[in-house]
């Protein structure tokens, strides 16, 4: 994509948390599956950016992680591939509840609608050609369309916090099934007042136990606040930290 990011290879990267495992050096020797190695390649990427060299194999080893890395880094494929990659590797039937309630296995919930369309697409290009269904829920439309997408049942959901709610308040959207919650921008969630969603997603009562979901975190900056929402959303996470990243 004319991207050099060559430019991030001099940048300190801190690592923190009980046996990471190693970085890798290439998206070859990620141990991903070829269909995902190509459709990495179809879409252009010759190598792995920083984040994505720890949070690639700290994600296929199951952990939990707070990623923090600038925006541009590469943060979207970072959490996409090695979900992609686990859930064709493990594949689970998809689960359609009682009235068309769907029980997505990933759920995405970044702040913008903006946003929600990028990682959508991104998910739709990495997963393309699998039999991966893939929706997206954002405000400011009518419920009805997006609502009818999510009731085909979808492997991957993702959603802006409030337009999430929305759904699951209805019984159009239960967490049962989940596998991998994501905070994409958690940052910017805080700042835009959708931690109370956050938190009653996290602690809705069909959500999984944090001990048998993956939960990852992702955000440019890692003030106090956002350390300690790591630390009652997280399981025994890695803390990836690519540059600096104050408070
Ligand atoms: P962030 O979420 O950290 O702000 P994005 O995930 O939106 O960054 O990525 C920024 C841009 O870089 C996107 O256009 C994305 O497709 C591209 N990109 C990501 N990883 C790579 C890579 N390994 N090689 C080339 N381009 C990449
Ligand atoms: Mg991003």
């Amino acid at each position: 994509s004319g991207i050099n990011f060559d430019k991030f290879d001099c940048i300190a990267v801190k690592v923190t948390g009980e046996n990471p495992p190693r970085a890798i050096e290439s998206f070859e020797t990620a141990n991903l599956r070829n269909y995902v190695l190509n459709n990495i390649l179809k879409s252009g990427y010759k190598k792995p950016t920083p984040i994505q060299k720890h949070a690639i194999p700290i994600i296929m080893n199951g952990r939990d992680l707070m990623g923090c890395a600038q925006t541009g880094s590469g943060k979207t494929a970072a959490f996409l591939l090695p979900i992609i990659n686990t859930l064709l590797q493990d594949l689970r039937e998809l689960v359609v509840g009682p009235n068309g309630c769907a029980q997505p296995q990933v759920v995405i919930v970044a702040p913008t609608r903006e946003l929600t369309i990028q990682i959508f697409n991104e998910a739709r290009k990495f997963s393309y050609g699998s039999i991966l269904k893939i929706a997206v829920a954002y405000g400011g439309t009518a419920v009805r369309h997006q609502g009818d997408n999510i009731s085909r049942g979808c492997h991957i959901l993702v959603a802006t916090p409030g337009r999430l709610h929305d759904f699951v308040d209805r019984n159009r959207v239960s967490f049962d099934s989940v596998r991998f919650v994501v905070l994409d921008e958690a940052d910017r969630m805080l700042d835009m007042g959708f931690m109370p969603s956050v938190e009653k997603m996290m602690d809705h009562p069909t959500m999984v136990n944090i001990t048998e979901r993956q939960t990852l975190m992702f955000s440019a900056t890692f003030p106090e606040d956002i350390q300690h929402l790591a630390g009652r959303f997280l399981n025994n996470y890695l803390f990836v930290a690519v540059g600096v990243v104050g408070g």
